[in-house]
């Protein structure tokens, strides 16, 4: 057995178990390398420290996450994640796309229930009724 195969071996093992990476944890390293970052741009030295500090409970506390055997608890946090935080803004991402791509319409977000809704460009000042909550929405399409 090669020398990389047995240190691959070694951390499979390692990490059996474990939590590993899941979105939260990765999203937390991504901020924290993000909050650096940020750090090395303000220059300020009151930002420096407390930035500095938030960057290192993140990443203190994604490695936890990571080596957790509480997988229950770990994978609970993570849906927790993925339902308030990463599911909105990836649909507000696609969102953006389609809409920035849809030159014949225009789209209003129902100010009671965020529901999304389209109505076709050029009709002069209007008002909406929101399909989902019967709110009305007025605007210029
Ligand atoms: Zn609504």
């Amino acid at each position: 057995m090669g020398f990389f195969q047995r240190i691959g071996n070694a951390l499979a093992r390692f990490m059996y178990g474990r939590n590993g990476a899941d979105q939260l944890g990765l999203t937390m390293i991504w901020t924290a390398i993000l909050l650096d970052i940020a750090n090395w741009i303000v220059r300020n030295q009151t930002v420096d420290a407390i930035i500095g500090a938030a960057a290192l409970i993140l990443t203190i506390w994604a490695i936890f996450r990571m080596f957790s055997r509480n997988l229950y608890k770990r994978r609970e946090e993570n849906t927790r994640f993925l339902n308030k935080l990463w599911y909105p803004v990836k649909r507000s991402f696609a969102n953006a796309k389609i809409r920035s791509r849809d030159k014949e319409h225009k789209y209003f977000t129902c100010s009671n229930c965020h529901t999304m809704c389209r109505v076709p460009k050029g009709k002069g000042n209007i008002v909406i009724t929101c399909p989902k909550c019967g709110t009305e929405i007025h605007g210029k399409s």
